[in-house]
Parts: structure tokens; C-alpha cells; sequence
């Protein structure tokens, strides 16, 4: 009989949604009549922007005109798309990254995922804690873990707490590790990392041989000039860093599928003979054989991103969520409660007041408000005692859920 790749046994079943929905559908069923807000998803409510969309109906155009139409594309993506990507996110910013080092896809959830193919099974591999799931699931998948414990952490990875006693900077380890993940702004803390924060990872990268795994998803939400967008902005980085960017959060891709991870050419890794070879032949290749490319229409769309019409479009998007952002902070505050986050993310960090757990305050505020959010022990042990709540919705729903918290704390 056929067998099964026994690591997905160790998973443990989607535990945090699932039980979000399950509570909200019970109280739901008991109470029809409460008007139920959710703050607690991290997908985008507001329509595509029109810049976007315009450039994805002259696409459809373009694929029903024999002269313009266009079959499989470059695996890598368009050279049009990356050369405005590289121009406008790295090079504007003085990184020195190379169109021909970016490699656009169709998610950074799938490219965070699938660039273990490229790396060893012995590495030693870090995240922090609360973490983005995906990083966690995937190396499970891949056989780089143990078993769960109860409290829901992997033998075999390093856990690195975030939590308001280290300001949400995870601390340079004292152990070697080989890989680390990184996400910066933080989902789910909000949290962001200084300059000198970010250069203490890549000297520490840099002197391991490690290689760290950058997930910038959250860089356009960035208000504060003197945090860096990109991990290039640090001296060294293209030498010990991968970093994946995704436009779902700030163009509402999300349902439409357009992202990008970038390789660069200066990054190396050790081969079992000993010898160095270079990480970006190696994603090439595995992108080149396992994936054929983000569709035309959709590449139009995001280029149009960088266009002169999409760029305030973007910006307005953006200015939108972190209003909400704001709004949500400041009457949390008021409220009395301690929150972190929500000023360089879409994000608010909430500290669960009098010690109540985080599944304790998500019950109290779904009965005592009908809000939903997401509890932070969800994503990881050291974020018991937190709460996600999410920015992106709509001002209306955002001021409502606001109101009645502030009533009732
Ligand atoms: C939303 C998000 C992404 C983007 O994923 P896509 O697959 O590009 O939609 C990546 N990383 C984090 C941490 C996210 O929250």
C-alpha cells in the first residue's frame, strides 16, 4: 500500500481558527440577533485599486488580440514587472538588488513555504514566538521538527519570545542556527525592528554562515521615516538574506495573487561536498521546474502599482487601514487598556486586561461586545496573555466595534 508523508500526522489540526469559528457560530446560534463584528481576520475588505484593475481589463484585452497575446510567460515573471519592483522598492531605497533577483510568484505564504526545497534537512531553524503560522507548519511538513508539546511548540526549533518585557525584538540567539525567519512589521504584534536591530541579525547571519528568511508583507504600512522597508537597507544583507514581499496587503491582492521573493545573487550556502554554491541558481531552478509563472493580467495589475495613477491609490489604501489602525488604538487606550502595534502595522497588540487569558478575553469580548478578534496564545505560547485585533475592515465597523468596547471596559 502506498504510504503517507507521516509528518503531516504531527500537525496539530488547524487549531486556531477552527475554534474561533466554532465559539462564534455557538454564541451566533444562541443569540441571532447580536450583530457579530469581526476584527479578527487578516484579509483586506476594500475593492482593488482602480489603477489595478484598469491594467487587468487591457490585459483581458491584450489576450483577445492574436498580435498581443501571450502564452506561458517567464517563469521568474515578466522582466517589465520585476525591473519596476527592483527600481521602485530596493533601488530608490539605495539597496543594490538586480531585477534579475527577484522572482515574482503568485503568494508569499507559498514562496515562505517552498523555499525549504532549496535548503539541507539538518539545518538548525529559528522563529519567534508568536509566530506566522506558515513557517512553522511547513518545516513540520518537511520532517525538520518532533512531535508538539502541549503547549504547542516543536522539539527540534528554536523559539524566540517577542513580548512587551524585550520591546517585541526577538533576541539574538546564543546557540547556532541556520535559518531564521523574520517578520518585520510583525504579524501579529504590529512590532517593527530599528535599523540597528536588524543590523545585529545580519552581523550575527553573516559571522554563523546563516541565512535569514525576511518577510517584509507589512513594509508599506511603515509611517516611521527611520525604519527600514527592506532587510538590503542593511550593510551586509544581500549576503545572508532572502526576503519575500507579497502586494496583498498593500494593493488588496489578496484574491488576486501577486507576490515576490527576492534572491540575491551574492547568497550562498553549503553543499554536502563542502563547496559554496549559490541559493539563487538553486531557486531558479526550482522555480523554473516546479512553477510556470503568475498569469499576464495579473502581472499588469501589479505593475500597475508602481504607475503614476497606482501609487496614490496605494497610499490611500494604505492611509485607510492605518487609520482604522489608529482609530482602534486610541480607544483601547482610552478604554484602559495597555496595546501595542497599529502605528507601523495594521495591527493592534492588546494586553488581555487583569491577567485573563487570551481565550478568556476573546469570550468576554464576544459575549460583552459581540467583537471577534484573534487570541495571541494562537500563535504561539508567548503570546498567551495578548490579543490580535485587526485594522482591516471598514471605518464603519472598526468605530462601532470601538464603541462598544469602550462602553463596556
Ligand atoms: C498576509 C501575509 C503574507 C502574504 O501572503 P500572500 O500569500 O502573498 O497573500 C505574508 N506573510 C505574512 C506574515 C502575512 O500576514
Amino acid at each position: 500500500m502506498a504510504t503517507i508523508n507521516d509528518n503531516y500526522l504531527k500537525l496539530k489540526a488547524g487549531y486556531l481558527f477552527p475554534e474561533i469559528a466554532r465559539r462564534v457560530n455557538a454564541f451566533a446560534e444562541a443569540n441571532p440577533n447580536a450583530p457579530i463584528i469581526r476584527l479578527g481576520i487578516g484579509d483586506v475588505t476594500e475593492p482593488l485599486p482602480e489603477a489595478c484593475r484598469t491594467a487587468m481589463i487591457q490585459a483581458v484585452q491584450d489576450m483577445g488580440d492574436r498580435a498581443q497575446f501571450k502564452g506561458y510567460g517567464p517563469e521568474q515573471g515578466y522582466a517589465w514587472l520585476r525591473e519596476k519592483i527592483a527600481q521602485h522598492d530596493f533601488q530608490s531605497r539605495g539597496c543594490a538588488i538586480d531585477a534579475a533577483e527577484i522572482f515574482v510568484s503568485d503568494g508569499s505564504k507559498c514562496d515562505t513555504g517552498n523555499i525549504l526545497d532549496i535548503f539541507g534537512d539538518d539545518n538548525a531553524i529559528a522563529v519567534t514566538d508568536p509566530v506566522y503560522p506558515v513557517y512553522v507548519d511547513t518545516n513540520v511538513m518537511a520532517g525538520h521538527t518532533g512531535h508538539a508539546s502541549d503547549t504547542g511548540e516543536y522539539g527540534g526549533l528554536v523559539y524566540l519570545p517577542i513580548t512587551a518585557e524585550n520591546n517585541f525584538t526577538a533576541q539574538i540567539p546564543t546557540q547556532k542556527v541556520d535559518l531564521i525567519y523574520l517578520c518585520f512589521p510583525n504579524n501579529p504584534t504590529g512590532a517593527t525592528a530599528s535599523k540597528d536591530h536588524l543590523q545585529a541579525w545580519v552581523d550575527y547571519a553573516k559571522s554563523n554562515g546563516s541565512i535569514i528568511f525576511f518577510d517584509a508583507a507589512y513594509e508599506a504600512f511603515i509611517t516611521d521615516p527611520a525604519i527600514p522597508h527592506s532587510i538590503y537597507e542593511i550593510d551586509g544583507a544581500p549576503e545572508c538574506a532572502i526576503e519575500f514581499r507579497s502586494f496583498s496587503k498593500n494593493a488588496g491582492f489578496t484574491g488576486t495573487r501577486c507576490a515576490f521573493t527576492v534572491v540575491p545573487k551574492a547568497l550562498t550556502a553549503k553543499a554536502a561536498d563542502g563547496s559554496k554554491v549559490k541559493l539563487w541558481q538553486l531557486w531558479n531552478r526550482r522555480q523554473s521546474t516546479k512553477f510556470n509563472g503568475v498569469s499576464y493580467i495579473v502581472q499588469r495589475g501589479a505593475e500597475a502599482v508602481y504607475s503614476e495613477a497606482g501609487q496614490p491609490q496605494i497610499k490611500a489604501l494604505v492611509r485607510f487601514y492605518m487609520d482604522n489602525a489608529r482609530i482602534i488604538r486610541e480607544q483601547l487606550i482610552a478604554a484602559g487598556l495597555s496595546v501595542y502595534g497599529g502605528v507601523n502595522a495594521p495591527y493592534v497588540w492588546v494586553k488581555t486586561p487583569s491577567g485573563l487569558s487570551s481565550w478568556d478575553f476573546f469570550d468576554k469580548l464576544l459575549q460583552g461586545c459581540h467583537v471577534v478578534g484573534t487570541p495571541g496564545s494562537g500563535f504561539g505560547s508567548a503570546g498567551e496573555g495578548y490579543f490580535r485585533i485587526s485594522a482591516f475592515n471598514s471605518r464603519e465597523n472598526v468605530e462601532e466595534a470601538m464603541q462598544r468596547i469602550t462602553k463596556r471596559f
